[in-house]
C-alpha cells in the first residue's frame, strides 16, 4: 500500500529475528564484509522490520530521557543507532541496484514506503526534535570540537528540512506524501529496468551488423543466448539516449531502428510505461515542497546543495547553452559536409551524429577508437592505471582477495594498504552489465568509515562494460576507461574517509559537491605516466604508439558541442520538471509536449542533439537522487577544472600533491562544509574560466 506502514505492525516483529539471520550479528569477516554467501532473499525482510523497531525503540529512549540533553545522551547516541538497519539496507539496496531478482524487487517496492515512514517517524518526532533543537542552540557553549559543532548543526537541519516544525496535521499530509513518493520512485526504477530490458534490439542476421567489430558482434550473440535467442544477436541499451553501437553501424535503418529504440523507452502505453509515474512523482513532490514551504521541490532541494537557490542554477545553465550549442551546430556542419562528401544523399539526423563524428574524428586525427580498444585490457586498466595513479598519489597499495564471499562471481575484491601499509579499506569491482543490474556507473558503500563505530570503509565501483564470451579480453573503449577512473575518485572519497560520526562519512556531502572529487580523478586517465602505464596492448605488451597518445590527446575537445549540449540539455529538463508548481505539472498524455516546451524554451531544441536522457528513463531524477539535481555535474565541474588546473602548476602526480588533497578535502567528508574544503585545499574562490576552456566555451575558443 502506497500509505505510510502502521509502525505498530513493525514494532509486533521486534524479536522476530532468527539468530541465524546473517544481519543479526555484526559480520566478523575482515573489514565487516557483508557474509554474501549466507545472505538469501528470504533473509531480508525480517532484519528490516527488527531493524526498524530496534531504531525506533533506541530513538524512543533517546527522546524519553528524563536527563537534559547533552552531546552524548543525543546526538551520539542517534549516530550509534539503526546498526541491524544499517547492515541489512546497505547489502539490500546495493543488490537492487547491481544485481537484482523478482524477490527483491517486490520487497523494494513493499519497503518504500515503510522505510518513509521509518525516517519521519524519527525526524517528525517532537520530542526527539526539541532535543536536537536545545543543543543547537547553545551549539557554541558546549566545549566542542569542529566536528561535534557540525554533527548538530547538519543532524538539526536535517530535522528541519524534513518538517520538524510543522504543525501536526501538516506532518501527516506529509508523512503520507513521503511514503507514496518513495513507492513511486521504486516502480519507476522497476519499469526502467524491465523498459530497457524490453528496449534491446533484437538483429537476425549478422550482415546488418557490418561496422562492428568482432568483440562488440560476438558479446551481441552471447547476449543474445542469454536471453534464449541463440543464433540472433543482442544490442543492449545502455542508461543514455546516445548508444554506443551508433558510432559503428553502417547501416543507417540499424541505426535509426537503435536510437529509435532507446528514445521510446517509457513512453509507449502499456507495462513499461513511465509516463503517469513521472508525471505523479513530479507533482507530488512539488505539493510537498509547498508543504515544506518552498515554491517548487528545486528550491527545496537546492536550499541545502552549494548552489542555494534556482537562481543560481539557471543563471550558469544558461551562461553555457547558447555557446554548447553554437558549438553543437558547427559540429553538426561538419558531420553533413562528410555525409554529402561520400554521396550520402541525406541529411544528418540524431542516429548519424556518432557514426560520422566517429569518421570526422578519423579523418582530423587520423585513428579511430577500435585502434584502441587493444590497449584497453580492463584488468590493466584497473590495476595498472587506476590503481597506479592512487599509489603515486596517496602511496597507497592494493592487493587482491579471492578468498573473500562476493555476490556475483564477476566482482572483484582488493584490499586497501595506507602508504605504510596500515590497513585501509576493501574495494570492490563490478564491472560486467548484465540484465540484473541498472544501467550506469555508480559507486556506492557497504561498510561506512566511522571511528565512533570502529569501522573502515568497504566500498564498491559499478560499471556496465558488456561482457566478452569466455576466453575473450575484455577490451574498454575510451569512455568507459574514463567511467573508472571517475568512480574510482568517489571511491578514494569514501576509502579516504577520517571522521568520527557517520552522519559525516565519506561521500556525505552536497550532492553539487559529490561529483567534483570524481572528475577531478579522470585527470589521471591520459596523465602521460599513467597512461604509458597501463595502456599496453593485451597480446604483445607494447605501449600504445607515442603517434596514437598524441592523437586521442589532441581529440579531446572534439565533439565537445554535442556532449556538453546533450548534458545542458537533461538539466535544463531536469530543472523544468522541478521548478514548478503542482498544478503546472502536466497530465501523463502532455509529458512528451511539456518536455520539448522545456527544451524549446531554454534554447536547447536541436534535432540531431538528444538530451542525453529523456523525462521517461532519467533514473538519476525520477529514480530519487538527483532530482532538481542533474546541474550537479557541470557545477562541480567548475571546481574541477579549477583543482585540475592545480595540480598542473605543483607538478601533476606527485605524493605532496595527492596528500595535500587527501588531508585537506577527501579525508574530511562532509565534517567541514563543503565550499570551505574547497577553498582551503585550492587556495581560493572557484573561478569558471578553466571550464569554459576545457569544454571550448570560452571567448578564445570562438574564434
Ligand atoms: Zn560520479
Amino acid at each position: 500500500m502506497l500509505v505510510g506502514a502502521p509502525l505498530q505492525d513493525v514494532a509486533a516483529d521486534e524479536a522476530a529475528l532468527p539468530a541465524g539471520n546473517p544481519f543479526a550479528t555484526p559480520s566478523t569477516l575482515p573489514y565487516r564484509l557483508p557474509p554474501f554467501d549466507r545472505i538469501g532473499n528470504d533473509d531480508y525482510a525480517p532484519a528490516f522490520a527488527a531493524g526498524m523497531a530496534q531504531q525506533r525503540a533506541e530513538m524512543a529512549a533517546i527522546a524519553g530521557n528524563p536527563a537534559p540533553a547533552t552531546f552524548d545522551n543525543t546526538l551520539v547516541a542517534m549516530e550509534r543507532s539503526g546498526r541491524l538497519l544499517d547492515r541489512v539496507g546497505l547489502v539490500f539496496f546495493n543488490l537492487a541496484s547491481s544485481d537484482t531478482n523478482p524477490a527483491i524487487q517486490k520487497l523494494e517496492e513493499q519497503l518504500a514506503p515503510q522505510l518513509a515512514a521509518h525516517r519521519d517517524a524519527i525526524l517528525l518526532d517532537p520530542k526527539l526534535f526539541a532535543r536536537v533543537d536545545a543543543l543547537y542552540r547553545q551549539r557554541d557553549k558546549l566545549g566542542l570540537n569542529a566536528e561535534q559543532v557540525r554533527l548538530i548543526e547538519r543532524q538539526h537541519i536535517s530535522f528541519v528540512r524534513a518538517g520538524a516544525r510543522l504543525a501536526p496535521e501538516r506532518k501527516n499530509r506529509l508523512r503520507k506524501l513521503n511514503a507514496r513518493i518513495a513507492g513511486l520512485e521504486t516502480q519507476y526504477e522497476q519499469r526502467l529496468l524491465a523498459a530497457s530490458n524490453a528496449g534491446a534490439l533484437v538483429v537476425d542476421d549478422r550482415a546488418q551488423l557490418a561496422g562492428m567489430d568482432a568483440g562488440a558482434i560476438a558479446a551481441a550473440a552471447e547476449a543474445a543466448k542469454a536471453r534464449g535467442l541463440s543464433g540472433k544477436y543482442v544490442i543492449a541499451l545502455q542508461n543514455t539516449s546516445g548508444q554506443p553501437a551508433l558510432t559503428d553501424l553502417t547501416r543507417r535503418d540499424l541505426r535509426q531502428r537503435l536510437l529509435a529504440a532507446s528514445l521510446r523507452r517509457g513512453w509507449q502505453a502499456g507495462a513499461t510505461d513511465e509516463r503517469g509515474l513521472i508525471t505523479r512523482i513530479a507533482r507530488l513532490r512539488a505539493e510537498r515542497a509547498r508543504l515544506l514551504g518552498y515554491p517548487s521541490h528545486a528550491a527545496y532541494a537546492l536550499e541545502d546543495a552549494t548552489a542555494r537557490t534556482p537562481a543560481a542554477v539557471n543563471a550558469m545553465l544558461a551562461q553555457l547553452a547558447p555557446p554548447a550549442v553554437a558549438n553543437a551546430r558547427r559540429e553538426a556542419a561538419d558531420l553533413q559536409r562528410a555525409i554529402d562528401a561520400e554521396g550520402g544523399g541525406f541529411k544528418l539526423a540524431a542516429a548519424d551524429w556518432a557514426h560520422y563524428a566517429e569518421k570526422v574524428r578519423t579523418q582530423r586525427y587520423a585513428f579511430d577508437e577500435s585502434q584502441m580498444r587493444p590497449y584497453f585490457e580492463m584488468r590493466h586498466v584497473l590495476e595498472d592505471g587506476v590503481f597506479y595513479a592512487a599509489t603515486r598519489l596517496y602511496g597507497i597499495t592494493f592487493k587482491r582477495r579471492t578468498d573473500l564471499p562476493v555476490y556475483h562471481p564477476d566482482v572483484q575484491v582488493y584490499e586497501v594498504f595506507d602508504a605504510a601499509g596500515s590497513p585501509l579499506g576493501l574495494f570492490m569491482a563490478d564491472y560486467y552489465a548484465r540484465p540484473s543490474k541498472r544501467g550506469g556507473a555508480w559507486m556506492n558503500n557497504y561498510v561506512d568509515q566511522s571511528h565512533l563505530l570502529g569501522t573502515r570503509p568497504v566500498v564498491v565501483n559499478n560499471l556496465n562494460v558488456p561482457k566478452p564470451p569466455a576466453g575473450q579480453p575484455t577490451l574498454l573503449s575510451f569512455d568507459e576507461v574514463n567511467t573508472a577512473f571517475h568512480e574510482f575518485g568517489h571511491a578514494l572519497h569514501g576509502l579516504f574517509s577520517d571522521v568520527t560520526y557517520p552522519l559525516l562519512s565519506g561521500t556525505n556531502v552536497p550532492r553539487d559537491f559529490v561529483e567534483y572529487p570524481s572528475q577531478v580523478n579522470e585527470m589521471w586517465a591520459t596523465w602521460p605516466e599513467v597512461l604509458a602505464h597501463y595502456a599496453r596492448h593485451y597480446q604483445t605488451g607494447a605501449p600504445m604508439p607515442q603517434a596514437l597518445v598524441d592523437k586521442v590527446l589532441a581529440a579531446q575537445k572534439f565533439n565537445q558541442g554535442y556532449a556538453t549540449t546533450e548534458y545542458l540539455a537533461a538539466a535544463l529538463l531536469d530543472q523544468a520538471w522541478h521548478q514548478i508548481g503542482p498544478a503546472q505539472v502536466p497530465q501523463a498524455a502532455q509529458a512528451e509536449a511539456f518536455e520539448h516546451a522545456a527544451l524549446q524554451r531554454a534554447g536547447v531544441a536541436f534535432d540531431p542533439v538528444p538530451p542525453r536522457y529523456r523525462s521517461t528513463y532519467f533514473a538519476h531524477i525520477f529514480g530519487g537522487g538527483y532530482a532538481a539535481g542533474y546541474y550537479s555535474y557541470i557545477w562541480s565541474e567548475v571546481l574541477d577544472a579549477d583543482s585540475v588546473d592545480w595540480f598542473r602548476r605543483h607538478g601533476g602526480l606527485r605524493r605532496e600533491n595527492g596528500d595535500a588533497f587527501r588531508n585537506k578535502l577527501l579525508s574530511k567528508g562532509g565534517s567541514v562544509d563543503a565550499m570551505t574544503l574547497f577553498r582551503d585545499f585550492y587556495g581560493a574562490a572557484p573561478d569558471i574560466k578553466p571550464l569554459l576552456e576545457r569544454r571550448g566555451l570560452g571567448a578564445a575558443s570562438d574564434t
